[in-house]
């Protein structure tokens, strides 16, 4: 197998006269003798010409829609349209057939909702093809990013005996055995079983665990799973999803907004520079479904001048409270109407709020700062006035909220009455409290959704069609 050469690299260099292998599968067969071939590297087929009356019947007969083929053959230049070289194959062989009356993948486009019903088929198509080749070199990028600013990353626990976020989002860790199950002291079966005696979760963020990491470490991040049990079904939930969540031991609100927004432009930059003939791919299918919409309701931007916008503009920053001045403004000037109206200081926003800050008043990304403490963790920093916190999120168009930060609380007495004041229990958290004991510090970090930023990179609009294996609910086989 090893004597392959991946399509992408035929297609972007000279190597007319050259004897190469190629393994792929069939995406279509014209006239017995034009194999559009891919192998999933790029969108672009590698076009196989199969010499008339050189192939028995029998081969030709196999080589249907999505059959999996090795070629032998010699590139030569293509007098075809749109492409530089094809194969000039010598040797065919069909490694794996494909059932063409039943292979579901035809010429037309798929619903992207259809798509997500055939998981075989939807890893096959152009559209998959290029944003999980984008969200593979945005992970990579991210690791670089952080490992080039001296950060490091730190793994954190995936079964968790705490609720970071206090939100009641858990989904229970428990071996239940059907053959031996436990009993409660009133003899009923006990189905909530835990983790060896002691109640677990699947982890809904890796930040305290970060914070343990920081104040020794100076600078860590976490990249990995999270579990929420998020019963809705909206464009950017999951119940599992991939966190990035930095951590900065020294620093301050300021410096965490900084980190957020260089981090966001340097993985947009990334992503140009590195995944332009996929974003263009993805760009020309978001202009073909903005010309199905009524003219006033088209995006004003198309993909890539949008993300280069991003890069080259400064992120607006406005506190909470100003932000709901102008939501209330709009409102009452009748310039928007909400579903979910904001009459007062103090309500958690809507990502119709979010969307219409971003994309309607400032028209570019924000980042909020200095939201309610009533309806913020209680790990964020309390600011002096008493009523807020120095948390920030940062808003992008398309999506809302994809960044959520804050400095924390490093002093343990403020820190210690607002877990009273919240019902979390102190004594389970101690080894987080000792931090703020010995030597506790200044720190900041934040949670950024890896499944949101892709989708803002990609442009794609439901966070389902962005990660491979998409859970939410009833949705847990593929
Ligand atoms: P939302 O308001 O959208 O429910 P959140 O405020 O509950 O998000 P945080 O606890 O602040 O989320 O988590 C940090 C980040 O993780 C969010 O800004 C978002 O990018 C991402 N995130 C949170 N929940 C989900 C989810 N269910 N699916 C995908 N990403 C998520
Ligand atoms: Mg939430
Ligand atoms: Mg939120
Ligand atoms: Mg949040």
């Amino acid at each position: 197998l090893n004597d392959r050469i991946r399509i992408k690299e035929v297609l972007g260099s000279d190597m007319v006269n050259h004897n190469i292998t190629i393994m792929g599968w069939v995406r279509t067969f014209r006239n017995n003798q034009f194999i559009a071939l891919n192998d999933g590297s790029t969108n672009n087929n590698l076009q196989v010409v199969a010499e008339l009356g050189h192939y028995n019947e029998e081969l030709l007969k196999r080589i249907t829609t999505g059959a999996a083929l090795k070629v032998k053959g010699t590139i030569i230049p293509s007098l075809g349209k749109g492409q530089k070289f094809e194969l000039k194959a010598e040797i065919i062989e069909v490694i794996g057939d494909s059932d063409a009356e039943k292979f579901p993948l035809q010429p037309k486009k798929h619903s992207l909702e259809f798509l997500r019903e055939i998981a075989h088929l939807r890893f096959r198509t152009n559209t998959f093809g290029s944003v999980f080749r984008i969200r593979h070199s945005l992970a990579y990028a991210i690791h670089k990013f952080f490992n080039d600013k001296g950060f490091i990353y730190l793994h954190t626990p995936i079964i968790t005996a705490s609720d970071a976020e206090g939100a009641g989002e858990t989904f229970h860790v428990t071996n239940f055995d059907l053959e031996n199950p436990s009993k409660n002291e009133d003899g009923t079966i006990n189905y909530k079983e835990d983790f060896f005696g002691r109640p677990t979760n699947l982890t809904v963020s890796g930040q305290l665990e970060a914070e343990l990491g920081a104040l020794a470490l100076s600078d860590v991040y976490t990249f990995g799973p999270t579990f929420r049990a998020e019963n809705s079904n909206t464009a950017r939930h999951l119940a599992e999803f991939w966190m990035i969540e930095p951590e900065m031991a020294f620093s301050d609100l300021e410096d965490d907004m900084n980190l957020a927004e260089e981090f966001i432009k340097y993985i947009i930059k990334y992503a140009l520079d590195n995944n332009r003939e996929d974003l263009d791919f993805l760009a020309s299918r978001l202009l073909d479904e903005e010309k199905q919409k009524p003219q006033n309701e088209r995006n004003e931007m198309g993909l890539i001048e949008k993300l280069e916008f991003v890069i080259n503009n400064n992120f607006e920053r406005i506190t909470y409270t100003e932000a709901i001045e102008i939501l209330k403004e709009s409102n009452h000037n009748k310039k928007k109407k909400f579903q979910f109206l904001i009459d007062k200081w103090g309500v958690d926003l809507q990502s119709e709020h979010e969307r219409y800050l971003v994309e309607k008043h400032f028209k570019k990304p924000v980042i909020l700062t200095n939201y309610p403490k009533e309806i913020k963790a209680f790990y964020m920093r309390q600011n002096d006035d008493g009523k807020t916190v120095a948390a920030m999120d940062i808003l992008a168009p398309g999506i809302g909220e994809i960044v959520g930060g804050s400095q924390r609380e490093e002093r343990l007495e403020k820190l210690e009455e607002r877990m009273k004041e919240m019902n979390i229990p102190v004594k389970e958290l101690s080894w987080y409290l000792d931090t703020r004991k010995f030597g506790t510090c200044p720190h900041a970090g934040f949670g950024l959704g890896f499944e949101r930023l892709v989708q803002f990179v990609t442009g794609m609009t439901n966070i389902r069609d962005v990660i491979p294996f998409p859970r939410f609910p009833k949705n847990a086989d593929f």
